[in-house]
């Protein structure tokens, strides 16, 4: 086979790793297209179809000839749905030229990092993190730090670790409430602590992801934007893969202060465009009508969460607590590390994901891509029956090893 020429490739693009997600997920369906019977619990995507009312927007969008280039920061119809939104649910106020739609929430990561960090900005960003904010932050030249949080503090990081970790060059805190990938949510109170760190310091802001908004278990979602001192400084990342199972769509949207919205789309607009045309008008119909199949969403994701968090913590080895979001539980698998079944020893988390994929047929995502070394992701939107069997397998396979 002909050896590609990997070294003309940017050293921006060699230093970059892939996602560890799609990998995974790509992975499995591999060995599903072998014949392979894989339980995917990989990739982080609701299991449900879009509601028929959004797809039907959609399609009289298409009808009604919505189907050219649209501005560069989003139809001002759905601009303006979002910023009702934003008013409705999170107590933000923003008015359409502070809000930015782009082709999903990864983009609106982009567009921001791009748009704010130069060489030798620090980003300081809560660990476990999201897969691609590492990466999206080194590739538009900025350094990440994580900060860590162990499942001994829920995985939250507090205010005192922040307080700590803050420097000179520290431009931006970054992360995910409910979070990908531990499923933890920041309550009010331990935003607040943390709003005043980040006032401490004069240029600094937070991006906070909010893209499983709608699936929190703890009966309030809080917005640390909506905080005192908090709107000049905060940048709300929002979109509708999750909450109105979208993914596929690619829609996402920040409110920001003006001057970063409009940085926000000058990038945009050298890049990529305005997002699709009906897929936003549609946008505007999930964000006015959503609420009732959100709901019914989150209650079967809660459902699941209780079973998985009963199921998994009967597997000796594992150490789960309770996540009060997303759609994701993150145990700690170290108790594992150092057992063997006579051929293969579980010396890491990449080994254990790797034997749950080849022996259990079970694809789940090693906590390493999410910079931590001693738990798996595994997502459960997926079916009752599916995550039941996939935890038999689970515990079947770790039977071997001892
Ligand atoms: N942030 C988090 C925390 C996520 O889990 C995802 C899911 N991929 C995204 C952002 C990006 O979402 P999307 O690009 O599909 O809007
Ligand atoms: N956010 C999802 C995940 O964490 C989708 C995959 C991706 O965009 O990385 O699995």
């Amino acid at each position: 086979m002909e050896t590609a020429p990997v070294h003309l490739l940017s050293s921006k693009l060699r230093s970059m790793s892939e996602s560890a997600t799609i990998k995974m997920a790509q992975k499995a369906r591999e060995l599903k297209a072998q014949g392979v019977d894989v339980i995917s619990l990989s990739l982080g995507e609701p299991d449900f179809d879009t509601p028929d009312f959004i797809k039907t927007a959609a399609k009289e969008a298409l009808d009604n000839g919505f189907t050219k280039y649209t501005p560069v920061p989003g139809h001002l119809e759905l601009r303006e749905a979002i910023c009702r939104k934003f008013d409705r649910d999170n107590n933000l106020n923003f008015k359409p030229s502070q809000i930015v739609v782009s082709n999903g929430a990864k983009q609106s990561i982009a567009n921001l990092c791009l748009a704010l960090l130069d060489p030798g900005d620090e980003v300081i960003i809560f660990t476990p993190y999201w897969v691609s904010y590492f990466d999206i932050v080194k590739f538009a030249g900025g350094t990440p730090v994580a900060l860590k949080a162990g499942i001994d503090q829920d995985f939250k990081v507090t205010a005192d670790q922040l307080a700590e970790a803050i420097n000179d060059k520290t431009k931006i805190v970054l992360f995910s409430s409910p979070c990908n990938p531990t499923g933890s949510v920041y309550l009010e109170s331990e935003l607040k602590a943390i709003s005043e760190v980040i006032q401490s310091k004069q240029d600094l802001f937070v991006i906070s992801d909010e893209i499983y908004e709608h699936i929190n278990f703890t009966g309030a979602h809080s917005s640390i934007g909506s905080l005192p001192g908090m709107s000049d400084r905060t940048i709300t990342v929002n979109g509708f893969s999750k909450g109105y199972s979208m993914t596929g769509w690619r829609l996402g949207y920040i409110g920001a202060p003006e001057w970063i919205a409009k940085a926000c789309a000058k990038v945009q607009g050298q890049f990529t465009s305005g997002a699709t045309s009906f897929g936003q008008m549609a946008g505007i119909i999930a964000l006015e009508q959503g609420y009732e199949s959100s709901r019914e969403m989150k209650t079967a994701y809660l459902r699941r969460k209780e079973m998985m968090v009963e199921l998994l913590r009967e597997i000796d080895g594992f150490s789960v607590n309770d996540p009060q979001g997303a759609f994701y539980i993150f145990p700690n698998v170290s108790a594992c590390f150092g057992r063997s079944n006579g051929h293969r020893i579980i010396s890491s988390v990449e080994d254990f994901s790797d034997i749950m994929l080849t022996e259990a047929h079970v694809a789940m995502v090693a906590g390493n891509a999410f910079g931590n070394d001693q738990c798996v992701r595994i997502s459960y939107a997926a079916a009752d029956d599916t995550l039941k069997e996939a935890v038999r397998r689970i515990k079947n396979t770790l039977e071997n090893y001892k």
